[in-house]
């Protein structure tokens, strides 16, 4: 398949989450690294919307460059953040509607959840931009809480960096075969 990866922010310019100087643009940033290599060594095509920082702000340019490129599915990786530190947990994001997007979320929320042991706050459809206007099936993916101390330690550490890689891949790897069970049903 060919698969966009969407290191969700910029860079200094449009950061993203921060919390005692982690910023989200980094952590997503090298996320996308691992599970990069993971898919090209499975066989993938892969573009990154970013491959470091970048200037650019907004959101449209990232489906954008999806779409010219053909993508056959569009992975969007963040860190969420909450002014409550206490708020933790692992939720991914699809186009309301879209089946293929609902597949994809629920594979990669069930992947993320079993081998973080991240608290599932399930996957749900949104109106995002990234997910309206990408033509394939698209979703976004909110790792854990940067703002939470404990998931900040995942989030920074590689060893927990390259896991969500290896959730997301796996559950890449298992979308065909389900994508297809979903329509039948
Ligand atoms: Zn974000």
């Amino acid at each position: 398949m060919r698969i966009a990866i969407d290191p969700g922010h910029s860079g200094p310019c449009e950061p993203g989450a921060c919390a005692e100087g982690v910023t989200e643009a980094a952590v997503v940033l090298a996320i996308s690294d691992y599970l990069s290599q993971l898919l090209v060594a499975a066989g993938h095509s892969v573009m990154m919307t970013r491959s470091g920082d970048c200037p650019l702000t907004g959101l449209k340019w990232r489906a954008l460059l999806a779409n010219c490129w053909r993508a056959d599915l569009f992975i969007s990786i963040h860190a969420n953040s909450y002014s409550e530190p206490t708020a933790h947990g692992s939720e991914v994001y699809y186009y309301p509607g879209s089946r293929y997007g609902l597949t994809l979320a629920r594979l990669i929320q069930a992947e993320m959840v079993g081998r973080l042991g991240t608290t599932d706050r399930g996957f749900k459809h949104a109106m995002y931009t990234v997910l309206e206007d990408t033509i394939c099936p698209a979703v976004l993916v909110e790792t854990a809480f940067l703002s939470n101390p404990d998931e900040r330690k995942l989030l920074t550490e590689p060893d927990s960096q390259q896991l969500f890689a290896e959730a997301i891949a796996e559950a890449v790897a298992r979308f065909p075969k389900e994508s297809r069970i979903s329509l039948i049903d």
